[in-house]
């Protein structure tokens, strides 16, 4: 994809700083990032996001992040990290290249998590959303 930015940084149109490449994944830190440490994993080649990307790859990209996660914890100092994954752009997905966030996370660091937002289920709704969906899968 000519005009996408994370294609530009796989090709070295755009510098990155750079934490690990192989033939299928590049991580490189975060040019904005909610702690020190954050790193992005993304795939050399151009998925939207990580649900077209092709499962093997996937595992691929999943493997490499317990590792750089474990790095990047280490040298920081953080105490744990969230790992993730925005998929379209009403979940907050901006760059529409598969990329994984490797977030350090430090106590009081001010960040939260999901938000509880009021929502419910009605009587015997649960079971049938729960239902639906594994027959979707
Ligand atoms: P998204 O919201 O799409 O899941 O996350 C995109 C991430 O890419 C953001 O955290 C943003 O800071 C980061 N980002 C955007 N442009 C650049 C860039 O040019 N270089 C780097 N290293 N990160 C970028
Ligand atoms: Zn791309």
């Amino acid at each position: 994809m000519s005009n996408c930015l994370f294609c530009k940084i796989v090709k070295g149109e755009i510098p990155c700083h750079k934490v690990y490449e192989d033939d299928k994944i590049l991580a490189f830190l975060d040019i904005n990032p909610i702690n020190i440490g954050h790193t992005l994993i993304i795939p050399k080649e151009h998925y939207e996001s990580t649900l077209e990307t092709p499962d093997e790859l996937i595992i691929y990209i999943a493997t490499a992040a317990k590792k750089i996660a474990k790095a990047v914890l280490e040298i920081t100092g953080a105490k744990g990290c969230n790992i993730g994954i925005n998929n379209g752009g009403v979940s907050g997905q901006i760059i529409l290249h598969t990329h994984w966030h490797i977030m350090p996370r430090f106590r009081g660091d001010g960040h939260e998590l999901w938000k509880g937002n009021d929502t419910m289920y009605g009587e015997g709704e649960a079971e049938k959303l729960a239902e639906k969906i594994k027959n979707k899968i």
